[in-house]
Protein backbone atom coordinates (compact mmCIF):
# COMPACT_ATOMS: atom_id res chain seq x y z
CA UNK A 1 0.00 0.00 0.00
CA UNK A 2 2.57 2.74 1.15
CA UNK A 3 6.23 1.70 -0.32
CA UNK A 4 8.87 4.22 1.12
CA UNK A 5 12.13 3.85 -0.75
CA UNK A 6 16.02 5.16 -0.22
CA UNK A 7 14.03 8.73 0.99
CA UNK A 8 16.44 11.19 1.91
CA UNK A 9 15.34 14.50 3.54
CA UNK A 10 17.74 17.86 4.12
CA UNK A 11 16.64 20.90 6.28
CA UNK A 12 19.18 23.09 4.71
CA UNK A 13 22.79 21.46 5.47
CA UNK A 14 21.01 18.78 7.86
CA UNK A 15 19.90 15.39 6.82
CA UNK A 16 16.96 14.63 8.73
CA UNK A 17 16.30 11.43 6.70
CA UNK A 18 19.54 9.70 4.85
CA UNK A 19 18.00 6.24 2.72
CA UNK A 20 15.00 5.56 4.46
CA UNK A 21 13.15 2.72 3.13
CA UNK A 22 9.44 1.47 5.09
CA UNK A 23 6.82 -0.26 3.75
CA UNK A 24 3.29 -1.08 4.94
CA UNK A 25 0.71 -3.34 3.32
CA UNK A 26 -3.03 -3.41 3.28
CA UNK A 27 -4.73 -3.64 6.62
CA UNK A 28 -0.78 -3.67 8.63
CA UNK A 29 -0.01 -1.58 11.53
CA UNK A 30 3.50 -0.53 11.03
CA UNK A 31 5.15 0.96 14.05
CA UNK A 32 8.26 3.58 13.67
CA UNK A 33 10.28 3.84 16.73
CA UNK A 34 13.62 6.05 17.99
CA UNK A 35 14.40 8.34 20.30
CA UNK A 36 14.04 12.44 19.59
CA UNK A 37 15.42 14.48 17.17
CA UNK A 38 15.81 10.71 15.12
CA UNK A 39 13.39 12.12 12.06
CA UNK A 40 10.04 10.32 12.57
CA UNK A 41 7.78 13.54 12.11
CA UNK A 42 9.85 14.67 9.11
CA UNK A 43 8.71 11.12 7.38
CA UNK A 44 5.40 12.52 8.30
CA UNK A 45 6.06 15.35 6.84
CA UNK A 46 7.72 13.67 3.90
CA UNK A 47 4.39 11.72 3.20
CA UNK A 48 1.92 14.51 3.89
CA UNK A 49 3.95 16.81 1.31
CA UNK A 50 4.90 19.63 3.67
CA UNK A 51 8.86 18.50 3.35
CA UNK A 52 9.96 17.80 -0.35
CA UNK A 53 12.07 15.06 -0.53
CA UNK A 54 15.85 15.10 -1.86
CA UNK A 55 16.19 12.30 -3.13
CA UNK A 56 13.54 8.97 -2.92
CA UNK A 57 10.36 7.65 -3.49
CA UNK A 58 6.74 7.11 -2.12
CA UNK A 59 4.76 5.20 -4.05
CA UNK A 60 0.75 4.99 -2.49
CA UNK A 61 -1.67 3.08 -3.87
CA UNK A 62 -0.45 2.85 -6.73
CA UNK A 63 0.26 6.62 -7.34
CA UNK A 64 3.46 8.44 -7.49
CA UNK A 65 2.85 10.38 -4.13
CA UNK A 66 5.85 12.84 -4.70
CA UNK A 67 3.55 13.29 -8.05
CA UNK A 68 0.59 14.50 -6.07
CA UNK A 69 0.16 18.11 -4.54
CA UNK A 70 0.27 18.03 -0.30
CA UNK A 71 -3.42 19.16 -0.84
CA UNK A 72 -4.79 16.02 -2.78
CA UNK A 73 -2.89 13.77 -0.69
CA UNK A 74 -5.48 13.32 2.13
CA UNK A 75 -8.32 12.62 -0.88
CA UNK A 76 -6.29 9.31 -1.73
CA UNK A 77 -7.73 8.09 1.65
CA UNK A 78 -4.02 9.22 4.04
CA UNK A 79 -4.92 10.97 6.98
CA UNK A 80 -2.30 12.59 9.41
CA UNK A 81 -2.94 13.25 12.90
CA UNK A 82 0.21 15.43 14.20
CA UNK A 83 2.30 15.83 17.10
CA UNK A 84 1.03 17.76 19.76
CA UNK A 85 -2.54 17.14 18.92
CA UNK A 86 -3.34 20.63 16.90
CA UNK A 87 -7.39 20.26 17.57
CA UNK A 88 -9.15 23.44 16.85
CA UNK A 89 -9.77 25.01 19.98
CA UNK A 90 -12.86 27.83 19.61
CA UNK A 91 -14.41 24.92 17.68
CA UNK A 92 -16.19 22.45 19.18
CA UNK A 93 -16.20 18.54 19.09
CA UNK A 94 -18.44 17.85 16.81
CA UNK A 95 -17.66 20.87 14.52
CA UNK A 96 -13.54 19.80 14.48
CA UNK A 97 -14.51 16.21 14.19
CA UNK A 98 -17.07 18.02 10.66
CA UNK A 99 -13.91 19.35 9.42
CA UNK A 100 -12.00 16.26 9.61
CA UNK A 101 -14.62 14.73 6.95
CA UNK A 102 -13.70 17.36 3.82
CA UNK A 103 -12.35 14.17 2.00
CA UNK A 104 -14.89 12.73 -1.27
CA UNK A 105 -14.65 9.44 1.54
CA UNK A 106 -15.25 11.22 4.24
CA UNK A 107 -18.50 13.18 3.51
CA UNK A 108 -19.67 10.24 1.70
CA UNK A 109 -19.24 8.32 4.98
CA UNK A 110 -19.47 10.82 7.64
CA UNK A 111 -22.30 8.78 9.48
CA UNK A 112 -20.48 5.52 9.52
CA UNK A 113 -17.29 7.56 10.73
CA UNK A 114 -19.17 9.50 13.27
CA UNK A 115 -20.74 6.38 15.05
CA UNK A 116 -17.06 4.57 15.03
CA UNK A 117 -15.58 7.35 16.63
CA UNK A 118 -17.95 8.11 19.19
CA UNK A 119 -17.75 4.06 19.70
CA UNK A 120 -14.45 4.25 20.19
CA UNK A 121 -14.20 7.04 22.08
CA UNK A 122 -17.55 7.55 23.96
CA UNK A 123 -16.29 10.57 25.39
CA UNK A 124 -16.46 12.73 22.43
CA UNK A 125 -20.28 12.23 22.42
CA UNK A 126 -20.86 13.35 25.71
CA UNK A 127 -18.62 16.35 25.11
CA UNK A 128 -20.00 16.82 21.74
CA UNK A 129 -21.17 20.52 22.06
CA UNK A 130 -17.97 21.61 23.85
CA UNK A 131 -15.38 23.77 23.11
CA UNK A 132 -12.14 21.51 22.06
CA UNK A 133 -9.65 24.11 23.53
CA UNK A 134 -11.13 22.63 26.71
CA UNK A 135 -10.48 19.36 26.93
CA UNK A 136 -8.21 17.23 28.76
CA UNK A 137 -4.92 16.77 26.87
CA UNK A 138 -6.63 12.64 26.48
CA UNK A 139 -9.37 13.56 25.34
CA UNK A 140 -7.92 16.23 23.09
CA UNK A 141 -5.95 13.09 21.20
CA UNK A 142 -8.94 11.09 20.88
CA UNK A 143 -10.27 14.40 19.04
CA UNK A 144 -7.33 14.42 16.87
CA UNK A 145 -7.54 10.54 15.52
CA UNK A 146 -11.26 10.94 15.73
CA UNK A 147 -10.76 13.79 13.25
CA UNK A 148 -8.31 11.61 10.93
CA UNK A 149 -10.67 9.00 11.09
CA UNK A 150 -13.60 11.14 10.05
CA UNK A 151 -11.70 11.68 6.69
CA UNK A 152 -12.40 7.57 6.33
CA UNK A 153 -8.93 7.08 5.23
CA UNK A 154 -7.12 3.72 4.76
CA UNK A 155 -4.00 4.89 6.48
CA UNK A 156 -3.89 6.35 9.36
CA UNK A 157 -0.37 8.42 10.04
CA UNK A 158 0.36 9.02 14.07
CA UNK A 159 2.53 11.07 15.65
CA UNK A 160 3.42 10.52 19.22
CA UNK A 161 0.08 9.90 19.90
CA UNK A 162 0.88 9.16 23.81
CA UNK A 163 3.72 12.16 23.89
CA UNK A 164 2.24 14.13 27.32
CA UNK A 165 -0.21 11.59 28.27
CA UNK A 166 -0.63 9.76 32.08
CA UNK A 167 0.72 6.08 31.21
CA UNK A 168 -3.11 5.22 31.96
CA UNK A 169 -3.93 7.70 29.41
CA UNK A 170 -1.60 6.48 26.88
CA UNK A 171 -2.40 2.92 27.09
CA UNK A 172 -5.84 3.54 26.40
CA UNK A 173 -4.77 5.37 23.71
CA UNK A 174 -2.84 2.64 22.09
CA UNK A 175 -5.96 0.00 22.45
CA UNK A 176 -8.05 2.24 20.70
CA UNK A 177 -5.24 2.26 17.95
CA UNK A 178 -5.28 -1.55 17.96
CA UNK A 179 -9.14 -1.54 17.79
CA UNK A 180 -9.19 0.82 14.54
CA UNK A 181 -6.23 -1.04 12.94
CA UNK A 182 -7.94 -4.94 13.81
CA UNK A 183 -11.86 -4.59 13.93
CA UNK A 184 -11.99 -1.47 11.10
CA UNK A 185 -8.96 -2.68 8.49
CA UNK A 186 -7.38 0.53 8.41
CA UNK A 187 -3.81 0.50 8.27
CA UNK A 188 -1.92 2.06 10.79
CA UNK A 189 1.65 4.17 10.82
CA UNK A 190 2.55 4.97 14.25
CA UNK A 191 6.29 7.19 15.13
CA UNK A 192 6.61 6.49 19.26
CA UNK A 193 9.16 7.53 21.42
CA UNK A 194 7.40 4.65 23.73
CA UNK A 195 8.88 1.94 22.44
CA UNK A 196 7.66 -0.74 24.07
CA UNK A 197 4.05 -0.52 23.75
CA UNK A 198 4.41 0.69 20.01
CA UNK A 199 5.98 -2.93 19.41
CA UNK A 200 3.73 -4.51 21.41
CA UNK A 201 0.68 -2.77 19.15
CA UNK A 202 2.08 -3.01 15.97
CA UNK A 203 2.56 -6.21 13.07
CA UNK A 204 6.00 -4.49 11.80
CA UNK A 205 8.20 -2.25 13.31
CA UNK A 206 11.52 -0.23 12.39
CA UNK A 207 13.86 1.49 14.49
CA UNK A 208 15.17 4.85 13.25
CA UNK A 209 17.89 6.64 14.81
CA UNK A 210 19.71 9.35 13.64
CA UNK A 211 17.74 9.49 10.10
CA UNK A 212 18.36 6.23 9.69
CA UNK A 213 16.82 2.69 9.64
CA UNK A 214 18.65 0.28 12.44
CA UNK A 215 16.53 -2.18 12.59
CA UNK A 216 13.64 -3.79 11.30
CA UNK A 217 11.52 -6.46 11.44
CA UNK A 218 8.05 -8.37 12.75
CA UNK A 219 6.47 -7.67 15.94
CA UNK A 220 7.90 -11.16 17.74
CA UNK A 221 11.51 -10.52 15.94
CA UNK A 222 11.81 -7.14 17.21
CA UNK A 223 10.63 -7.37 20.63
CA UNK A 224 13.11 -10.74 20.90
CA UNK A 225 16.18 -8.81 19.79
CA UNK A 226 18.72 -7.92 22.26
CA UNK A 227 19.98 -4.54 20.64
CA UNK A 228 15.93 -3.04 21.22
CA UNK A 229 15.70 -5.33 24.49
CA UNK A 230 18.88 -3.43 25.89
CA UNK A 231 18.30 0.23 24.18
CA UNK A 232 14.69 0.53 24.23
CA UNK A 233 12.92 -2.04 26.45
CA UNK A 234 15.18 -1.17 29.47
CA UNK A 235 15.92 -5.01 29.51
P1 LIG B 1 10.80 14.25 18.17
O1 LIG B 1 10.47 12.91 18.67
O2 LIG B 1 11.64 15.04 19.13
O3 LIG B 1 9.65 15.02 17.62
P2 LIG B 1 11.56 13.35 15.55
O4 LIG B 1 12.11 11.97 15.54
O5 LIG B 1 10.15 13.52 15.14
O6 LIG B 1 11.82 14.01 16.94
P3 LIG B 1 12.19 15.36 13.57
O7 LIG B 1 11.28 16.35 14.18
O8 LIG B 1 11.80 14.72 12.31
O9 LIG B 1 12.52 14.20 14.62
O10 LIG B 1 13.62 16.04 13.41
C1 LIG B 1 14.74 15.38 12.79
C2 LIG B 1 15.91 16.35 12.76
O11 LIG B 1 15.62 17.43 11.86
C3 LIG B 1 16.22 16.99 14.11
O12 LIG B 1 17.62 17.12 14.21
C4 LIG B 1 15.55 18.36 14.01
O13 LIG B 1 16.23 19.31 14.79
C5 LIG B 1 15.69 18.68 12.53
N1 LIG B 1 14.57 19.52 12.04
C6 LIG B 1 13.25 19.20 12.09
N2 LIG B 1 12.50 20.17 11.52
C7 LIG B 1 13.37 21.11 11.10
C8 LIG B 1 13.23 22.38 10.42
N3 LIG B 1 12.03 22.85 10.05
N4 LIG B 1 14.35 23.09 10.16
C9 LIG B 1 15.58 22.61 10.51
N5 LIG B 1 15.78 21.44 11.14
C10 LIG B 1 14.70 20.70 11.43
Amino acid sequence: MLRIASLDVAYGGLRALDGVSIEVAHGQFVAVVGPNGAGKTTLFRAISGTVTPAGGTIHYDGHDLLAVPAARRPHLGIAHVPEGRQVFPSMTVLENLELGAYTEAGRARWRESLDLVLQLFPVLGARRGQLAGTLSGGEQQMLAIGRGLASAPKLLMLDEPSMGLAPAVADTIFDRIQQIHHEHGVAVLLVEQRVAEALESCDRGYVLETGRIVMQGNHDALIADDRVKKAYLGL
